[in-house]
């Protein structure tokens, strides 16, 4: 048995996940950032030790507690070096756990561990090397190769939202203008949905909306290129061309055996996973060659918790 920890901004998820990479028990608390991170430390400890009891273990049955961190963290000195939305920098996360439970404390961004998950036990079961893609806010990625996260010299890789499409006009969060987030996230859909809304009332993303442009959702736009509206499948098309622009990129850069995709975007499934595999065909350097396979994540927000708990 092992701890996983999904640590986010709003929530903490924490589980106790058995050796084949199952949830069997699972607890959670708000995380209220603004109360610093030594609270949240003991919050973690708190549920995690509920859970050992709650399932007649005790710590000694425990190999190991993995935290997944909405950041940039060093797990072999145990510190966050950087998570935004908690407000924390240079925080030693695993020496402050270890204060209430004494297990060894591994630690890597959410995303590779999302990955880690997906690549052990979900839709890279069995690849030797997968990239994960995450379409939700914004772009989140994760690189696995031989079974482990491969997060770079610095610990911050792989920021594949980050890399730059093309000329859009748009900025992004980065401050850069460009980035794949820009083009690929739910956040982009729902912006070309309102703009599409305000100069064309009769699309069905507004009518799929109750008429109220503010509240356009991602799947709002989705579920009206479905029913063929003009609008919405020229927004879709556009997205899938550039989603594949940066897949082919990342098929250049890596080579993996497998992408998959996650977030509520890749929710679309096939609707979405068709059209792009055709258009990374087209778009493909090696078109002798077989390259990678593009899935949809299997595991859903329990990668958060699985992944934590197998990390070493
Ligand atoms: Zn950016």
């Amino acid at each position: 048995m092992r701890i996983g920890v999904d640590l986010g901004g709003t929530n903490i998820a924490v589980g106790l996940v058995d050796e084949e990479g199952r949830i069997v028990a699972r607890g959670s608390r708000p995380t209220k950032p603004e109360r610093g991170y030594e609270a949240i430390a003991k919050d973690i400890a708190d549920i995690a030790l509920e859970l050992i009891k709650r399932s007649n273990l005790s710590v000694s049955d425990i190999k190991s507690m993995g935290i997944g961190v909405p950041g940039v963290a060093d797990s072999e000195k145990g510190i966050v070096i950087r998570a935004v939305n908690l407000f924390w920098i240079k925080i030693p996360l695993a020496k402050e756990m270890r204060k209430y439970i004494d297990l060894p404390i591994y630690m890597d961004n959410d995303a590779n561990v999302a990955a880690l998950a997906e690549a052990v036990y979900g839709a890279g079961k069995g690849s030797k090397s997968s990239v994960i893609i995450t379409l939700g806010t914004g772009v989140g990625s994760g690189f696995i190769l031989d079974g482990k996260i491969y997060n770079g010299a610095h610990h911050f890789a792989p920021e594949l939202g980050h890399i730059v499409i093309g000329d859009n006009g748009i900025r992004c969060n980065c401050g850069k203008i460009g980035c794949l987030e820009t083009y690929a996230s739910a956040t982009a859909l729902i912006r070309e949905g309102k703009k599409a809304a305000e100069k064309n009332p009769d699309t069905l993303i507004l009518k799929f909306a109750n008429g109220d442009i503010n509240s356009i959702t991602a799947k709002n736009v989705i579920d009206a290129a479905k029913q063929y509206d003009e609008q919405a499948m020229r927004i879709f098309n556009d997205y899938v061309k550039y989603l594949a622009i940066g897949i082919v990129n990342v098929i250049n850069m890596f080579d993996p055996e497998v992408i998959i995709l996650g977030g509520g975007v890749a929710n679309a499934g096939d609707f979405l996973i068709k059209p792009l595999k055709k258009e990374v065909a087209e778009n493909i350097l090696f078109k002798e060659l077989p390259y990678a396979d593009i899935r949809k994540a299997e595991l859903g927000n329990d990668a958060g918790i699985i992944g934590a708990a197998i990390l070493s």
